[in-house]
């Protein structure tokens, strides 16, 4: 199985499961999915935006603009680890 990422419905896919996959809120497959998606797929990454993801989470945690800089944190860790493996891919 050698599949290429970029197709655009799993692109939708996985941006759809992109706010689950920062939260931890997905399984080990699905979240691992999500991740070997976005370090081969450099236009998910460009669409995964950091403060639209943190907004999202946020707006949906806590129902207000104050981003936790727990979560803040957490959020640009996991995109700066996907950043590297793409990089390194
Ligand atoms: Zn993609």
């Amino acid at each position: 199985m050698s599949e290429h990422a970029g197709d655009l419905d799993n692109c939708e896919h996985v941006l759809e499961q992109v706010f689950q996959f920062i939260d931890n809120e997905l399984d080990t497959a699905s979240s691992d999915a999500i991740r070997k998606h976005l370090v081969a797929c450099e236009p998910c990454l460009e669409r995964f935006d950091v403060e639209q993801a943190v907004k999202s989470l946020v707006a949906k945690c806590c129902g207000g603009d104050r981003a936790p800089s727990q979560l803040r944190s957490r959020v640009l860790a996991q995109l700066t680890i996907a950043r590297e493996q793409a990089h390194l891919a």
